[in-house]
């Protein structure tokens, strides 16, 4: 097994991105096609499965910490529910863009290090939809996968990533024929 741990980005990722918003309720989490089913066949790959998600809406008063754990439950209920997982969620709600907690900063994988000591960085996928999640790997020695779809319409330079996919199902659908993606 090549990639032991999966970190995965939630908006743009999981759910559909808000443009300029966030979401703030469970009825505004709206799944994408395919993560689910996705996250269903990523399941028995892979021996831990995180959220890392900056959700600067709560620091800046946009949205509760106890509304984004609703959310967040709500999510993790419906991910089991389709037989996928998720073992942790690490969540910055800072405001301040250079804190060491929120993306690109390493800061949620070292927390997540410390709960998981066995992570391997190296053997670790981070797949994200922007610029501060490809910067995240980058910053922490993991692959760096980019789902094209999401919020960056913009062009990114392809040294940012190490694989490229429209969506999660795409990338599931590869990496069980092939972890090398
Ligand atoms: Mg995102």
């Amino acid at each position: 097994m090549k990639y032991t741990s999966l970190f995965l980005d939630r908006d743009g990722v999981i759910n559909r991105h808000r443009p300029a918003d966030y979401v703030k309720t469970i009825e505004e989490f709206e799944f994408l096609p395919g993560s689910l089913e996705a996250l269903r066949l990523l399941s028995p790959l892979f021996k831990h499965i995180f959220i890392v998600t900056n959700q600067r809406g709560v620091g800046k008063g946009v949205m509760t910490v106890r509304t984004l754990e609703q959310i967040h439950a709500y999510m993790l209920d419906e991910i089991i529910r389709h037989q996928g997982r998720i073992d942790h969620i690490y969540v910055c709600t800072d405001i301040e863009t250079e804190s060491f907690n929120r993306k690109p900063q390493p800061g949620m994988a070292r927390q997540a290090l410390q709960d998981y000591p066995d992570i391997s960085f190296p053997r670790s996928m981070m797949v994200g939809d922007s610029v501060s999640d490809l910067l995240f790997a980058r910053n922490t020695g993991m692959r760096a996968v980019f789902i094209d779809a999401g919020i960056e319409k913009k062009e990114i330079k392809p040294s940012l990533y190490d694989a490229r996919f429209p969506d999660l199902y795409t990338f599931a659908e590869k990496y069980i024929k092939d972890p090398d993606v």
